[in-house]
């Protein structure tokens, strides 16, 4: 390892207690969506603490904000995740399902790891500017409101992103390795229809039935299903059902409609089609209709040249080492697994990174190796607002090991994980590599050239956000 690498990860380690605490506040917190007020000030403090310059209220959310350090290019940004989900109320560090007495939230997706991480990968790359002099900026960026939200969509809209010459993220996972599948683009609309409300026996005549439109509307999306490309996916909800007498005409009823597909441009096309759908049953009901666009996802494009790098530091840092301790407290969590659940962890494997992959993580309790990038083209049957970001710089990803093999995610044993020491092996294991990572982007500027071109070619079409202008976020 090169002598700047090894001092920005003593830096790191160096620094250990300092980001346990802020992790552990941030997992305490345990803050919502766009709520994240607390734990937005905790990392901006730290960020000026640390010589950032800070920025907040960006994209007009109040906890969006960016921590700049430098000056001149390249300009390397990594970003940080730190809201909580509801519903998931639990106790760190223990294999015994237990809420606790204080919040009805928790990190079941690992944000307070993944905002800390990056924030420690960030003050570690700006000790590394401060030292050699290099030119360059590196840019923190404070991103709320993943879990639901769109938070990143939002201020790709806004242009927070653009002109980025590499921008570097990571993921609290079960394994090790690169985020080298895309994810599915998602375009979001609630559809409400409004008939005639009328006695349903007396004079059903005169009335027009909002629900029968919403009936239809679904039945002709179930025929759409089948022809559309088959990675797509078509969700719907009925939110509301016009009401619970049966004896009314339903006046007003809705659906909220959900169109994923791997491009954003596939995506935008199959919406269309359902909106044409609404329109064909709001004729067959005689009732009309009006569309509320929602949140949306871009599909994320992971750079190939950033994830090179990436992984080649990654295998260089190596995995997080586990202790004793982790190990007892991985395998009592294990046991709270159905047979299922580790077959499905398994599937997942081999889906994001190869046959190769699921095989060398047979038996494992928790990850101690890196794994290989999967060779062929795969994509995450999800949505991630990541891809909002790498419409408009360079984006790379990586997962690192912050609990048991087999811990699905939004679950309270991940929760517990979060808030454990597993959790935070896998925390500073990410903000090395990450910094590793820009260490090289900054001592050899044509990676960033070499990102740019492949970035050019794969948005060729340009950023059409998901979300249009006039959808605020839901402060
Ligand atoms: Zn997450």
């Amino acid at each position: 390892m090169i002598q700047e690498k090894e001092r920005l990860c003593r830096n790191i380690e160096k620094r250990e207690e300092i980001y346990s605490r802020i992790s552990q506040k941030i997992w305490e917190y345990a803050e919502l969506g766009f709520k994240e007020h607390r734990s937005a000030k905790l990392l901006q403090e730290t960020l000026e603490r640390e010589g950032f310059q800070v920025e907040t209220g960006l994209a007009g959310i109040p906890t969006a904000f960016k921590g700049t350090f430098g000056s001149g290019g390249p300009v390397i940004a990594i970003l940080g995740e730190f809201d909580a989900l509801p519903g998931l109320s639990q106790k760190p560090g223990t294999d015994v399902q237990e809420k606790r007495e204080d919040t009805d939230c928790g990190h079941g997706c690992g944000h307070n790891l993944l905002g800390t991480g990056s924030l420690a990968a960030a003050v570690a790359v700006r000790e590394y500017l401060d030292r050699s002099g290099k030119p360059g900026t590196i840019i923190y960026f404070g991103c709320p409101g993943e879990e639901k939200g769109s938070g990143k969509t939002f201020m790709a809209r806004e242009g927070c992103f653009k002109g980025l010459d590499a921008v570097f993220c990571w993921h609290p996972w079960d394994v090790n390795g690169l985020f080298a599948s895309s994810s599915l683009a998602d375009i979001c609309a609630t559809f409400i229809f409004h008939g005639k409300a009328s006695h349903a026996s007396a004079s059903p005549h005169l009335g027009r039935s909002a629900l029968d439109a919403v009936e239809l509307m679904n039945v002709g999306c179930n025929f759409l299903r089948e022809h559309v490309i088959p990675e797509a996916r078509i969700h719907y909800a009925i939110t509301n059902a016009g009401g619970n007498a049966a004896n009314v005409v339903q006046e007003t009823a809705a659906v909220y409609y959900e169109a994923r597909a791997p491009r954003l441009n596939q995506a935008f096309e199959i919406f269309e089609r359902i909106c044409e759908v609404a329109r064909g049953a709001a004729i067959m009901t005689g009732t009309s209709y009006e569309m509320v666009r929602g949140d949306g996802f871009s599909d994320y494009i992971p750079n190939k040249v950033l994830g090179k790098v990436l992984m080649e530091n990654f295998q260089e840092a190596g995995a997080p080492a586990f202790d004793h301790a982790d190990h007892e407290l991985a395998e009592k969590i294990r046991d709270t697994f159905s047979e299922q659940m580790i077959q499905e962890a398994a599937a997942a494997v081999e889906n994001q990174h190869g046959e190769n992959a699921a095989a060398a993580m047979e038996g494992k309790v928790l990850a101690d190796i890196v794994l290989p990038v999967n060779p062929l083209k795969s994509t995450m049957p999800g949505s991630t607002d990541v891809g909002d970001v790498s419409y408009q710089a360079p984006t790379g990803q990586i997962l690192t090991a912050c609990k048991a093999f087999g811990t699905p995610g939004h679950s309270w044993q991940e929760v517990s994980q979060s808030g454990s020491s597993i959790g935070k092996k896998g925390m500073l294991t990410a903000a090395k590599v990450m910094g590793m990572a820009a260490i090289d982007v900054f001592r050899n500027p044509k990676i960033a050239e070499d990102a740019k071109k492949e970035f050019d070619a794969a948005v060729r079409g340009g950023y059409h956000c998901p979300i249009p202008e006039e959808i605020k976020p839901d402060l």
